[in-house]
């Protein structure tokens, strides 16, 4: 074998042979090919000949099929299937070399793998890569962690198959170590949201506004057309249209309601709780989706009382744009939460991540992509380091526009016990930020009064303790400074 190969991948599975096969249809890409068992990888060669795959049936044939610096994406099972790869590279790898995972590792065992990688020279980079196989195909967005030194090889070559969003490559150097894949975790996450804010949309439609499956198609295709212009409602739309040849029925109707998950919502929950980030939006869809797979105790709750009363939907445009409005606004706390978690991850781990790059590419290639992000990528651009994405004038303005009818869609989803868990907790998120006192000043007193966990006063410096058990006077615990 003359020729080496710029780049390799190993596992082919949909995932791995689909980047495989993106990476080699680009001018001056090369690729090697490895899967543990041969069959794949024999598969793959056979039916893409166009490729022109260097195949190698060893770890030891791969890895002599790569020029240097020897550049490798593995897209194998995560967890232990990830470990064992790396391992297998690592043993053989030299300096300078870069190993880079594409699966959906957790950004804490990427944080680990970098570490026990780099400290022999070689460049590890966890990538998280969104869209699919489709995507993975076509052009994925691609969120690589890892050094900047592995960037400076790798960049061009991810560029040349990331999707292309007005004219930018959908990939950037999010941060060191594990912020790729912390990055690809909240993007998962949002995405939770978005698909559960939007499967209440289609509930609210269906229930109070007596539209089929298809009518919801049909709106979901308009809407398409303007702020809410997405993959998901685009997507969503397709979903809607589809008749079960079985039955003739609405598909919809015919897929059991119980909804299943792989874990990154999960963990984009477990983390933001870690770090003290009201990610409430997508645990809600997190939360629906358990709640739905909870069966046994769905049939056996399933005639307790309600007290619901109809909602009369007297002006169905009304009530559509209604929906559209509260959507809109449900969605934008989901994006304002996910950023919040990136910018607390950020601070924890010492990443430096500019939130706009990150909005910029999620605009084309990954699931979550949506008109919506150029209008967070200018709200970045304008103001780096924005507090909240909804304090951004021009979502300011928008939700101003959405929160008269984002109160009636929640208050009358709630009176017609229709479940909103994704709109209401949303719009409660909404009025505990802007409201000027919370009743966690009550908490604060509840604390003190069992536990004398103490408290701060609105008027004063300095903490206090109220003695409950006493004359209940209060005393100083820690002087202020005047
Ligand atoms: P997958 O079903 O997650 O994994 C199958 C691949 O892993 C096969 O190539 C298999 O090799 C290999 N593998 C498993 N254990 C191994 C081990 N101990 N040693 C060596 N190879 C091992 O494949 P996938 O769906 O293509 O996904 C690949 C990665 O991309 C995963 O991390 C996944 O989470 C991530 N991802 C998937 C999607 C998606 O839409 N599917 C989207 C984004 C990211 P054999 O053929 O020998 O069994």
């Amino acid at each position: 074998m003359s020729e080496k190969a710029n780049i390799g991948v190993v596992g082919l599975a949909v995932m791995g042979s689909n980047l495989a096969r993106n990476l080699a249809s680009r001018e001056g890409n090369r690729v090697a090919v490895y899967n543990r068992s041969v069959e794949r990888t024999e598969l793959l060669v056979n039916e893409h000949p166009e490729a022109n795959f260097i195949a190698a049936q060893t770890i030891d044939e791969f890895v002599a099929s790569l020029a240097k610096p020897r550049t490798a994406i593995i897209m194998v099972q995560a967890g232990a299937g990830t470990d064992a790869v790396i391992n297998q590279l690592a043993e053989r790898f030299e300096p300078g070399d870069i190993i880079v995972d594409g699966g959906n590792a957790l950004f804490t065992d990427t944080i680990r793998r970098e570490k026990e990688v780099s400290a022999k020279g070689i460049n590890f980079v966890g990538a998280g890569i969104s869209g699919g196989e489709e995507g993975a195909l076509k052009g994925p967005s691609i969120m690589p962690g890892g050094s900047a030194e592995a960037y400076k090889t790798l960049g061009p070559i991810l560029a040349s198959i990331a999707a292309v969003a007005e004219g930018e490559p959908c990939v950037t150097h999010v941060g060191t170590d594990g912020a790729g894949h912390f990055v690809k975790m909240i993007h998962n996450g949002i995405e939770y949201a978005d698909m559960q804010l939007i499967a209440e949309a289609y509930d609210i439609l269906r229930q109070a506004g007596n539209y089929t499956p298809a009518e919801v198609a049909e709106i979901f295709g308009e809407w398409n057309k303007g702020d809410l212009e997405s993959f998901l409602i685009e997507i969503t739309a397709e979903v809607l249209k589809q008749v079960d040849a079985k039955t003739g029925k609405p598909f919809v109707d015919v897929v059991l309601d119980q909804a299943g998950s792989k874990g990154t919502g999960v963990w984009t929950v477990q983390t933001s709780l870690n770090l003290g980030v009201p990610v409430s939006g997508i645990a809600e869809a997190v939360f629906a989706r358990s709640l739905s797979s909870q069966a046994t105790q769905r049939a056996a709750a399933g005639n307790l009382p309600s007290h619901a009363t109809k909602w009369e939907v007297a002006d169905k445009k009304a009530f559509v744009e209604a929906v559209r409005k509260a959507l809109y606004a449900s969605k934008l706390v989901a994006y304002a939460q996910g950023f919040d978690a990136i910018r607390a991850g950020a601070k924890e781990y010492n990443w430096e991540i500019d939130l706009g790059a990150v909005s910029k590419i999620w605009r084309g290639g990954c699931i979550i992509r949506a008109q919506f992000l150029n209008r967070i990528a200018d709200a970045y651009a304008q103001n780096p380091s924005l507090e909240s994405l909804i304090l951004d004038p021009y979502f300011t303005n928008a939700v101003a526009e959405a929160v008269g009818a984002w109160r009636e869609v929640v208050a009358k989803a709630s009176l017609a016990g229709i479940p909103v868990p994704a709109f209401a907790s949303s719009l409660s998120y909404y009025d505990g930020l802007r409201s000027p006192r919370l009743p966690a000043a009550l908490v604060q007193g509840q604390r003190d009064f069992f536990g004398a966990h103490t408290y701060k006063r609105v008027d004063l410096p300095g903490v206090f303790h109220t003695l409950w058990s006493g004359d209940r006077s209060e005393i100083e615990t820690t002087p202020s400074s005047h």
